[in-house]
């Protein structure tokens, strides 16, 4: 489609071929996602370390993990046999900017490969500050931050601890810690001109009303989309909240907030919550049909 007369042309650029980004490029151009960054330096209470990170993807299932040259070899493979591939995403299990030096030697090697691949990476924020320059260097354009929370009070409830500085931080300090880190690695970004997208986890009855105050902060900052996603709230998954059960919101409660949430930050909308090693276009996922072993050795 035609280029919003407002918008300038290297944004245009940046987002018209990327399915998160654009509404109309989701049905026409694949993402795919390799999970070699499994480490975390946090810990969500909606989180079991067994499965995908809900930081972008869907909590609760196991995705493949592989080495940077593994991904490499299954990028290619995908590449070759899926024509509307644009994008690669380092989008967990783990965080892609703790667990750094796989997601940096996984983004080189692709983008020494396939040269016109756009590459991508979902964080917590938290080691995001260390690498935003490098990001840049790698030509990194689009970056999504999980951000819960503004306040610490409300982060205590979500972040039982984080590990920052070579120890563990518990409670609001904790969660002061991980918030400044967000806030800054999210101005970073802005000032190098990377797209970047915030995912919010809406959990009931902790920070549902307080995503209002999380979409006006990161506008603030020049975020690009806010991606509001339910929490998923499977026991057997490990969406645990100490031992309370934490419900997952119901569709009415996930809309009215991204009601009300119109006319801040744009909001994405077509989000499916795609797993950590989801291959295809969004909505879709071939993943399966790549495994490592599927594809060939010889590439
Ligand atoms: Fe789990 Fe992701 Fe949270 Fe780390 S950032 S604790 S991997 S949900
Ligand atoms: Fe990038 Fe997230 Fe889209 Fe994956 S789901 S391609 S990490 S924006």
């Amino acid at each position: 489609s035609a280029k919003p007369d407002e918008m300038d042309s290297a944004l245009w650029q940046k987002i018209s071929d990327h399915p998160c980004y654009s509404e109309e490029a989701h049905h026409y151009f694949a993402r795919m996602h390799v999970a070699v960054a499994p480490a975390c330096n946090i810990q969500c209470n909606y989180c079991n370390r067994k499965y995908d990170c809900a930081n972008e993807s869907r909590p609760g299932v196991v995705s493949e993990k592989l080495t940077p040259d593994q991904a490499l070899r299954k990028v290619i493979a995908v590449a070759n046999e899926v024509p509307q591939l644009s994008v690669l995403g380092i989008a967990g299990p783990g965080d892609a900017c703790y667990d750094w030096d796989k997601t940096k030697a996984t983004l080189e090697r692709v983008a020494r490969e396939i040269r016109d691949i756009k590459l991508c990476i979902s964080t917590n924020g938290l080691a995001l500050p260390d690498h935003v320059a490098e990001l840049a260097d790698m030509n990194v354009d689009h970056v999504t931050i999980t951000i819960n929370m503004v306040d610490p009070e409300i982060g205590a409830k979500i972040y039982p601890w984080i590990f920052y500085n070579h120890r563990r931080h518990t409670g609001i300090d904790a969660a002061r810690i991980l918030h400044e880190r967000q806030m800054l690695g999210l101005e970073m970004l802005t000032a190098r001109g990377i797209l970047t997208k915030i995912n919010s986890v809406m959990i009931p009855g902790v920070n549902d009303e307080h995503l209002i105050e999380v979409n006006k902060w990161v506008k603030e900052r020049g975020a690009f989309l806010h991606n509001v996603v339910p929490l998923i709230s499977d026991p057997a998954h490990g969406t645990h909240f100490g031992l309370t059960g934490q419900r997952a919101p119901t569709a009415l409660e996930l809309k009215t907030v991204q009601d009300r949430l119109e006319g801040g930050v744009k909001l994405m909308r077509h989000c499916r919550q795609c797993r950590a090693d989801a291959v295809g276009l969004l909505g879709e996922d071939r993943g399966q049909e790549f495994t490592i072993d599927q594809v060939s050795d010889d590439i």
